[in-house]
């Protein structure tokens, strides 16, 4: 009976789910039918806000959320302009937002098919262009804590806040692969493992779509940037990738895959070019993998200009017009144009001139207005504003606290040096010691590099939040040097010689995009020069990163006692480390890529086996730290590690279990890592491959068994023939020490 009702009740809901989408498509086909070519056309346009925003005579912007609204007129009364999305200008308050979504959305329904406006923003770790939203972790912080639910917690709570703001839609969340350290948008990822990146993005997609887009708390997310993007061959952003077909679908189209049934509808495009071929224009990428193959629903937005690119840029089109053509063929469906109108007019031309089908214009608009009905937009087109009481307040900033604390991430504590104890003198130096900048990262308040320190004035920095914990008294502070220069080194030496212990704050500065491409991944060396004159005081060196991507610090390394990698963990990470120096926090963060030891040897931790034994004894892989190191202020061990059969069938997968004991004396949580090696394969295998990750908390003396199951697919691969295979042999499974063999 219970299997009847279970049923019963599952039919009912994918039932209910396919009745929502048969109104969906009557709705947007019948509005299909009265719709103009110019008014198709507009829907499939995408014009920046900074093109409607009043200016004084000279073009400046007078006010960034003042609306001219006569240039508004032009682009939703002449050009039927359906999206707008916010780049550039400052955050703004809350009821700014509203007033001028209400604004735009009024002329958009003033008009005869009353189609609603679909308003994006670039809300990737909190709804960063309002003032007081929530800043949360960046993704590869995220990451960092293997802990998917917290990634749905935290985009739960920037939809709720970005709704508050009366916009529907976030560019987010980012699916590449990190795994090259050399890119400028490491941090954007959820690092280097397809899994990872998996589990980490639909969870995203959950907190931000929920069951019902429509929800006035939640938004419709942004698969992104569809793909390869992350893997420039020159490590230069925007620049091409050379990644074989078997490899995409190894490890790239995978996250995608698992987006696209987790139900994302929107998806943005690869900027740059992809084996030869811009993303823009490549036909088989964008229309018959993603739309065909994984049966993508939802609509493809270009990125940034990109179509006009194909043009400036990658010099696969004649002129504008011929980019539009190119670009609509392959299954862009909507331009991120981004500020004038050459498109639409380029795209109406082409429609008479026969070269841009009818049929494609009407799927690209199908798709775009079937996205406009699932965010309930027809019918709730703003929202309320006395709706969002929870926005940027102590609920919503204690959540970003607790998953912040799961993000931090301990690398090294030789003699136990960490916890800290109350009372000792402390020497806080670097260049990211006092400036939010290095806490938030990119897409903070401010598109290009960001305005943390002037809107982040009620957070603390890590020096204000060391200040606070261990007391002024026990703290000084010298910057030592800038990013780019050595400033005052001599005052940080003086300063460390009447310290206990010096915390060193380093890594990078922050920026969104620009100027983000380096051309030597090493630290930069006025902080090499400071952390070897502090070395020489003798004092013990505790070296806290804050960075966008691994920079090679084995000039740095042998000095400290200790080493906390915080990413940019967002506006509360200056708490966030002070606390885990005091031993408030106890972390539990692990590498959610290889952090490179030599500039010259970047490999990630499913290599092949040859990249491990070259004749050259020298090279092979010794990472400074490796994928899934992180350690704790407690220890753990593990043990009986089990498997139920060493024999895999197709029928009978092998349910593996282990013991994880808690050793030490304090509480802590502990991801639990489950990788397969192959042994041997028809291409060279991997070295391992994360299979299985859980997160745990243990007390003191606690033990948990830990079960994973490993099916025939969890071992597959893509041949040499594209085709996905698992093939018959030895296993070896690695949990911690821990393995066991097994074959299939
Ligand atoms: C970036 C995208 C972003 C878009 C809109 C582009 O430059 O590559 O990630 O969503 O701008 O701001």
């Amino acid at each position: 009976t219970i299997f009847i009702l279970l049923m019963t009740m599952l039919i009912s809901v994918v039932g209910n789910a396919q009745n929502k989408d048969v109104e969906a498509y009557r709705f947007v086909d019948h509005l299909l039918k009265k719709m103009s070519l110019k008014e198709k056309v507009g829907q499939m346009t995408q014009i920046s806000i900074e093109a409607f925003l009043k200016t004084d005579e000279k073009g400046n912007v007078i006010n960034p959320h003042e609306l001219d609204l006569n240039k508004l007129a032009v682009a939703i009364k002449e050009y039927k302009v359906g999206s707008i999305l916010n780049v550039g200008g400052t955050a703004q308050t809350r009821e700014n937002w509203q007033h001028l979504i209400t604004q735009i959305q009024e002329m958009a329904l003033s008009q005869h098919l009353k189609i609603p406006m679909l308003y994006g923003i670039d809300a990737i770790h909190g709804n960063g262009y309002t003032l007081g939203s929530i800043l949360f972790p960046q993704e590869i912080a995220l990451a960092a804590s293997f802990n998917p639910l917290l990634a749905k917690e935290a985009s739960q709570v920037s939809a709720y806040e970005t709704r508050a703001s009366f916009i529907p839609w976030v560019f987010s969340p980012v699916l590449g692969i990190g795994r090259q350290p050399l890119w400028p948008r490491v941090w954007e990822t959820f690092g280097e493992d397809p899994l990872v990146v998996s589990e980490m993005g639909t969870a995203m997609i959950d907190g931000f779509q929920g069951n019902d887009m429509a929800n006035k708390y939640n938004v419709a997310a942004c698969m992104k940037h569809y793909m390869g993007y992350s893997m420039p061959l020159s490590g230069h952003d925007r620049t091409p990738a050379w990644i074989p077909e078997r490899e995409l679908r190894e490890y790239f189209l995978p996250p995608f895959k698992a987006a696209v049934d987790a139900g994302a509808l929107t998806v943005m495009i690869n900027s740059a070019e992809l084996n030869g071929v811009p993303v823009h224009a490549d036909k088989h990428v964008v229309t018959d993998i993603l739309k065909g193959e994984l049966g993508f629903k939802g609509f493809a937005v270009s990125d940034w200009q990109d179509i006009q690119y194909l043009y400036l840029r990658h010099h696969v089109a004649v002129d504008d017009k011929d980019a539009v053509r190119i670009a609509i063929n392959a299954g862009i469906d909507m331009s991120m144009v981004p500020l004038d109108y050459t498109f639409s007019q380029d795209l109406l031309t082409l429609v008479k001139e026969g070269k841009v089908s009818m049929n494609r214009i009407n799927d690209a608009v199908r798709r775009i207005l079937y996205v406009k009905y699932k965010l309930g937009l027809f019918q709730q087109p703003l929202g309320n504003a006395g709706d969002y009481p929870l926005f940027g307040g102590k609920q919503h900033q204690e959540l970003n606290y607790s998953i912040a604390s799961e993000c931090i991430t301990l690398l090294k504590n030789n003699a136990h040096i960490l916890p800290l104890k109350r009372g000792v003198k402390i020497l806080v130096t670097g260049p990211c010691a006092n400036t939010m900048r290095s806490l938030d990262g990119g897409w903070s308040r401010l598109w290009q590099g960001t305005n943390s320190d002037e809107t982040e004035k009620d957070k603390h920095t890590i020096l204000e939040a060391m200040q606070q914990t261990f007391g002024h008294e026990n703290i000084t502070y010298a910057p030592g040097v800038t990013f780019d220069k050595e400033e005052d080194i001599s005052d940080a030496v003086a300063k460390a010689k009447d310290a206990d212990v010096i915390v060193l704050c380093v890594g990078e500065s922050s920026y969104t995009e620009n100027p983000g491409n380096i051309n030597d991944l090493t630290i930069s060396a006025p902080q090499i020069a400071l952390a070897k004159a502090l070395s020489k005081t003798g004092k013990p060196i505790v070296m806290v990163l804050t960075e966008g991507r691994p920079r090679v610090v084995s000039a740095i390394e042998p000095f400290t006692s200790a080493v906390l990698d915080a990413f940019y963990l967002g506006n509360q990470g200056g708490d966030i480390i002070a606390n885990t120096l005091i031993g408030k926090i106890n972390p539990s963060g692990k590498m959610p890529y290889t952090y490179p030891r030599y500039t010259n040897s970047l490999m990630n931790y499913y290599r092949k086996y040859t990249e491990d034994t070259t004749f050259d004894t020298a090279a092979g892989y010794h990472p400074q730290w490796e994928f899934g190191y992180g350690l704790s202020y407690t220890t753990f061990k593990y043990s009986n590690l089990q498997l139920n059969s060493d024999k895999l069938a197709s029928n009978k997968p092998i349910k593996v279990s282990v013991d994880v004991s808690n050793t030490g004396d304090r509480e802590g949580k502990e991801s639990v890592l489950m990788y397969v090696s192959d042994l041997v394969a028809s291409i060279t295998p991997e070295v391992k491959r994360l299979r299985g990750f859980e997160k745990i908390d243990l007390k003191p003396g606690e033990t948990q068994t830990i079960h994973f199951i490993i099916t025939k697919d969890k071992l597959s691969f893509i041949n040499n023939d594209l085709k996905r295979v698992t093939e018959p042999g030895k296993f070896i499974v690695r949990i911690a020490d821990l393995k066991a063999e097994f074959s299939y």
